[in-house]
């Protein structure tokens, strides 16, 4: 047994130098051959470094995750702050006029269409932004949700007042654009347990609208 070892360690370094295969050193059966995906180099020693979907050699690993870092700081640079405001005011009043249409058209007090609202606002944001991520912009998303779907509650009370006015022959009306006293008046008579809910997700689309991408790495 033992005089018969090297003969066979001799025979194994020549079939592994006859395949011209790859340069790979001799390996037991049972070790997997990997290569990274992006260079197709074999790696060898357990250098590489495993993701959801491929493996990659620690060099080419440290090239990716410098591109991703790179590109995802750029989300968050430069940001048009005006065009993100306008956007989001704009986005997020128009979805509040639709809702508005809506509600006086149908007499239907659908709460869950306002939830276009933040998804408009969040909409006009990211675009006006400059396509751009941000919690930042997350922030001004919210806010602008607030206040359309503010507006857009007062629009529809308003409607109903002015409805219950004509129907009962009493004078007297609301101005479009109202003062603060007035808006925080109309809109918390008109604002009902449901539409907490809807609220909370209409500020839900705004906040996950322009949210950065987040890179999850080991670091
Ligand atoms: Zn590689």
């Amino acid at each position: 047994m033992t005089d018969s070892y090297p003969e066979n360690r001799e025979e194994v370094e020549i079939t592994a130098a006859d395949g011209v295969e790859n340069d790979s050193p001799p390996k037991a059966e049972e070790t997997e051959v990997l290569n990274c995906a992006q260079c197709q180099v074999t790696i060898t020693g357990g250098e590489e470094i495993r993701t959801d979907n491929a493996v990659f050699c620690p060099r080419c690993y440290d090239d990716i995750k410098n591109v991703l870092h790179d590109s995802l700081a750029e989300q968050s640079q430069n940001i048009n702050y005006p065009g993100a405001v306008a956007g989001g005011l704009l986005g997020g009043l128009m979805a509040a006029l639709i809702w508005w249409g809506f509600v006086t058209v149908t007499n239907i007090q659908f709460g869950l269409v306002a939830v276009i609202i933040g998804w408009a606002a969040g909409k006009g944001v990211l675009i006006l932004s400059g396509h751009k991520r941000a919690q930042s912009l997350q922030l001004i998303a919210v806010g602008l949700t607030l206040i359309s779907y503010g507006m857009a509650t007062y629009w529809v009370s308003r409607t109903f007042i002015h409805q219950y006015f004509a129907e009962n022959d009493l004078v007297g009306s609301l101005p479009l654009f109202p003062p603060p006293a007035l808006f925080m008046d109309v809109v918390s008579t008109g604002f009902q347990l449901f539409d907490v809910i809807f609220l909370a997700i209409a500020l839900w689309q705004a906040w996950k609208m322009p949210a950065p991408f987040v890179l999850k790495t080991g670091d």
